[in-house]
């Protein structure tokens, strides 16, 4: 017996696990909807039924499998539940499940090109192909100066972003330490934490973070930009990055690119420009107009595991010099030398983040891509557009609601007239209720309630029932 289950599972039994595991998944695909979106447990209730001590011997996979019924899905907010409207989507599809499976079955370390080349092969094409798809400027391709490269969040791209603008500031001395140099960097008061948190980590500090202010529509006001890089420069201080946002986390405001990217041209900054969710939109050519003016960026990025049906997690960041990223970064010690790194005519993607090793996360953004073709991701995007955008209608011409803001796209952020308290009790009856989820932000210092439309099977009856539960608690 002990021999029996203390084995390695044999490829026979792995197909029937995983037969029995792709089930599993297919069904939850078609019951998500059951289950009370935002988990009802409370702190503690997970561990509570988790034994103290782990097996000693090994348990059948039936047993595990019957612990993820009892025990871990009542600790499931599902996130993938149409209904699911909170903070921004973390979306997923069938072809995006498959390709992270293949990726954990190949069991691929993809540092070097020479430790699987299809790993880094594949990213760099399908990286190229985003180009063309959002329609980025060219500098970013691979076969020019630039690149791109997948990033496990956008977090670490602001945050490699952030290091190559600081070793280029220092001329590229080799890791230039900076204590000698007072840096600053300058992003928008509605920017993601992300940004305070990359500057916080590469050493330069919040209190050389400058907030900028924004307008009524929650956008970066360029004038108040310049004044702050002139107030710097005249101090002696060494301004050396912004960070726009197309699609604040708060709001969806869009920054003015261009007009902060003059800025920057104009000083010497680099500019790097996040558009985590936002940046999806982009595939549909009625929508680039949120990327005017991204030729004058150095660094740009967005997230596929946000709204582009990609498994968490997959961010796609790209540089126009891809020279400055990796003087930044590589370190290459006697045991990964290999022939293809030193004849130069590689990627090695190592390089290009904080990490060494990586997973083959291109598989899944290849399979999305193949499986939808740009139309069918394009159709998608729209529609979940389409659909916040009638919800807003909904919002403009009811009594008791106002919107805070006129939506730019699938974000819509709206507020009770009877001020915090009454928001704050709709938002908590409506997650009670287990049958949606969303979440606030404060805009104008109120409570806003955030309707975020993009989870992958979200259609507009399920935004027109929340809107009822929505209107029956005015
Ligand atoms: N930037 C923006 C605009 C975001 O909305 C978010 C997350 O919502 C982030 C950055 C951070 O994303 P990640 O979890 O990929 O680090």
């Amino acid at each position: 017996m002990k021999e029996e289950i203390s084995r390695h599972m044999t490829p026979e039994d792995f197909r029937r696990n995983g037969h029995a595991v792709v089930d599993w998944i297919a069904d939850y695909m078609s019951r998500v909807e059951e289950f009370p979106v935002m988990s009802q447990v409370q702190p503690g209730e997970i561990r509570a039924k988790l034994p103290a001590q782990p097996p000693r011997i090994g348990e059948p996979f039936e047993a595990i499998m019957r612990d993820v019924d009892e025990i871990v899905i009542p600790g499931i907010t599902h996130w993938q539940s149409p209904n699911f409207f909170a903070y921004f989507p973390a979306n997923v599809s069938g072809p995006a499940i498959l390709g992270d499976l293949l990726s954990s079955g190949l069991g691929v370390q993809g540092m070097s090109w020479a430790t699987s080349p299809a790993c880094t092969e594949v990213e760099t094409h399908v990286l190229d192909w985003l180009v063309d798809m959002l329609d980025l400027p060219a500098k970013f391709k691979s076969s020019g100066d630039g690149g791109g490269v997948i990033q496990d969040t956008a977090s670490s791209a602001a945050l490699a972003a952030i290091i190559a603008a600081r070793e280029r500031a220092s001329s590229l001395a080799t890791n230039a330490s900076g204590v000698d140099r007072r840096f600053v960097a300058y992003t928008s008061s509605q920017a993601h934490s992300s940004i305070e948190k990359a500057i916080r980590i590469a050493g330069i500090g919040s209190d050389n973070l400058r907030l900028i202010g924004a307008d009524s529509a929650f956008a970066m006001k360029p004038e108040l930009l310049e004044e702050a890089v002139r107030a710097d420069l005249d101090a002696g201080l060494d301004p050396f990055f912004v960070c726009a946002t197309v699609g604040t986390t708060s709001s969806n405001g869009i920054d003015p690119v261009r007009a902060i990217g003059e800025i920057c041209r104009r000083n010497g900054l680099w500019l790097h420009v996040d558009a985590a969710m936002a940046g999806t939109a982009a595939l549909c050519p009625e929508f680039r107009w949120i990327n005017d003016g991204v030729e004058l960026g150095d660094s740009y990025c967005f997230n596929p595991h946000k709204w582009m049906f990609t498994n968490f997690d997959c961010d796609c960041f790209w540089v126009a010099d891809r020279a400055a990223l990796i003087k930044s970064l590589s370190i290459l010690p006697e045991y990964l030398r290999n022939k293809a790194t030193e004849s130069g005519a590689v990627i090695d993607y190592r390089d290009w983040h904080v990490q060494l090793g990586r997973r083959f996360r291109a598989l899944k953004l290849w399979f999305v891509i193949r499986h939808y073709g740009v139309e069918g991701l394009q159709l998608h995007v729209r529609r979940h557009v389409e659909i916040a955008q009638e919800f807003a209608s909904w919002i403009e011409a009811a009594d008791r609601f106002e919107l805070a803001m006129k939506p730019p796209l699938n974000l819509v952020c709206f507020r009770h007239i009877g001020g915090d308290e009454k928001n704050q009790q709709i938002m908590d009856s409506l997650n009670e209720s287990g049958k949606l989820f969303l979440t606030h932000t404060k805009l104008d210092g109120k409570l806003t309630l955030r309707m975020s439309i993009g989870q992958t099977h979200t259609e507009r009856w399920h935004v027109a029932r929340a809107w009822e539960m929505i209107r029956a608690l005015e």
